[in-house]
């Protein structure tokens, strides 16, 4: 329990964390006595040790969640949404040392992490918190049966009314991606306790700092012992084993679309249940009758936010061929000079650093392919900017005071066949493509050119246009004049390779509960 004599803090500062795993109420050094080292991605200097669990500690915290499943799913919705409540509420008065950590450790600027992220993981508390405390959804039904012909007993015709009722599925695992995550770890372990399920988490080994400080906030929360475990480490090491164990009945994954499909095959073959938020490559589609200004000024948000490291980011804009020029020197004109990238404690810097070493590669790899295929590609940095030292061939910044940062110029690409892999895979950096198109049926066939289908944004001042277009794009959620807009009370997730699955609102507590349907026999 919760000391309560002493008031409730968190460590500020970073020498002062160590990293344990979260089991059973307990925090626990990893029974492999292996750890590994986290990159501060701004500085590229080492931050703090992970464990790096095994297959016993998977173990461990998946009996623990086994164990607590049985009191847990039998309590009263009231008392989960106090905690619930009261998570929200001390995420809320810590909010400014976890937006520091997420900064830190992810390499986002602090004032996104401060005036957005955190406050999304208080909103999703409260938010599951007030849809329980509502009530379930229900569906019932009535349906007369008669004796049939074939019946050789004596059977009365009778009416059996119907009701569906949720029930908690038990053991879930939650294993959650780098670019945003504590709202990762919300966005799944809100609806879980609502739902009255327990769970095993398994965060990004690359950003494990707030998922630790976020276990001291559990505790202080007042979640028993056991309901929610962490498990720190790799995927290929802890992740795998908690989705093949025995005992975890529903796993909640969002990551990458490689990592899906592997997860996808072992869960597939012992018959789990698998909800899978995965990658994209979203459209702008951006027609010759839209406000062209606020398109720009959209598009450029929606693909440099956060470093582009946003599963929804807009990474390939079609104009039409009429506004083409006129947006791109839109475009041009509204980055160079007016968007920082660089410290991300500086409250005036756009983006900051990408997340690690290898990341860097992947996206300076997919810029060296544009320029090698003959693209056009363009660095839209400020020459004047005196924090920037250098900008390398493939777009690498390099930052004054942060030489050893993960930073990319924001970078436009056109002149660019839509065949090409710079187009087609997902990049998940500040590198956006710009192509053109004639007709509004060359739109939506270029939009829907992609294994993926996580969103897109149109441009339109015509209604009817916009109705039209919006209903033959295949992707989860399709915004018109806007970008990133979401209401967490209706459903998001993806077609083909961004996923399988549905999350927010109801949605997400289907993916925690088991639904039955309870049949009575009405005896007239
Ligand atoms: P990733 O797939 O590399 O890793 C995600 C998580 O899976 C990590 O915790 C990792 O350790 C774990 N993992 C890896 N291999 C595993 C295995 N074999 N078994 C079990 N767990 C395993 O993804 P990432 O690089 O951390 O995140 C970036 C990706 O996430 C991007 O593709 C992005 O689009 C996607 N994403 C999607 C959404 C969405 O809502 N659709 C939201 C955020 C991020």
């Amino acid at each position: 329990m919760a000391n309560v004599d002493a008031p409730f803090t968190l460590p500020t500062d970073v020498k002062d964390i160590t990293i344990k795993n979260f089991i059973n109420g307990q925090w626990v050094t990893p029974l492999t006595n292996r750890s590994f080292a986290t990159v501060c991605p701004a500085t590229g200097q080492e931050l703090t040790l992970i464990p790096d669990s095994g297959e016993t500690d998977i173990d461990n915290a998946v009996k623990a969640a086994k164990t607590a499943f049985k009191t847990w799913s039998k309590t009263t919705v009231k008392h989960r949404v106090s905690i619930l409540k009261r998570i929200a509420e001390l995420i809320k008065e810590h909010l400014a040392v976890l937006a520091k950590y997420e900064s830190l450790d992810q390499g986002k600027t602090l004032s996104l992490a401060t005036r957005h992220e955190i406050p999304s993981c208080v909103h999703i508390f409260e938010l599951f918190a007030t849809m329980i405390a509502k009530g379930f959804a229900e569906t019932k039904g009535s349906m007369p049966f008669g004796s049939s012909p074939m019946e050789i007993t004596d059977i009365k015709p009778c009416t059996v009314d119907s009701v569906t009722q949720y029930v908690p599925a038990g053991v879930a695992a939650i294993i959650t991606p780098w670019n945003v995550p504590l709202v990762m770890i919300s966005q799944k372990l809100a609806p879980c306790l609502a739902a009255g399920s327990t769970c095993v988490i398994k965060p990004t080994e690359l950003c494990s700092i707030t998922t630790y400080l976020f276990t001291h906030i559990l505790r202080e929360a007042g979640v028993p012992d056991g309901v929610v475990n962490v498990v720190f480490g790799t995927g290929e090491r802890a992740g795998e084993p908690l989705v093949k164990h025995k005992d975890v009945r529903v796993i909640s994954f969002t990551g990458g679309t490689k990592t899906g499909s592997r997860i996808g095959m072992v869960a597939g073959a012992l018959n789990k249940r698998v909800y899978m938020e995965l990658g994209g490559k979203s459209p702008s589609l951006v027609f010759d009758d839209c406000d062209i200004h606020h398109a720009a000024a959209t598009g450029i948000r929606s693909i440099f936010h956060n470093q582009g490291e946003i599963c929804v980011a807009a990474s390939r804009h079609y104009v039409q061929n009429p506004i083409y020029k006129r947006y791109l020197e839109l475009f041009r004109e509204k980055t160079i000079g007016r968007l920082k990238v660089g410290d991300p404690r500086d409250s005036n810097t756009y983006y900051g650093a990408l997340v690690s070493q290898n990341h860097l590669e992947k996206v300076t790899g997919y810029i060296r392919m544009a320029q090698e295929e003959g693209a056009t590609v363009e660095f839209l940095v400020d020459p004047n900017d005196p924090d920037i030292v250098s900008v390398s061939s493939d777009g690498r910044l390099t930052i004054r005071g942060l030489e050893g940062g993960f930073f990319v110029a924001p970078t436009l690409i056109t002149d660019i066949k839509q065949s090409s892999p710079v187009v087609q895979e997902e990049i998940f950096g500040p590198v956006v493509c710009v192509l053109p198109f004639d007709s509004e049926d060359e739109a939506v066939e270029l939009a829907n050119d992609t294994k993926y289908g996580l969103s897109a944004s149109v441009w339109s001042l015509d209604q009817r246009r916009l109705d039209r277009v919006m209903r033959q794009i295949n992707a989860g959620t399709v915004w018109s004049n806007t970008w990133f807009a979401l209401n967490l009370e209706l459903p998001f997730g993806g077609f083909g390779c961004s996923g399988n699955s549905r999350e927010f609102g109801p949605w997400s507590l289907e993916i925690f509960s088991e639904i039955k349907t309870l049949s009575h026999n009405r005896y007239r």
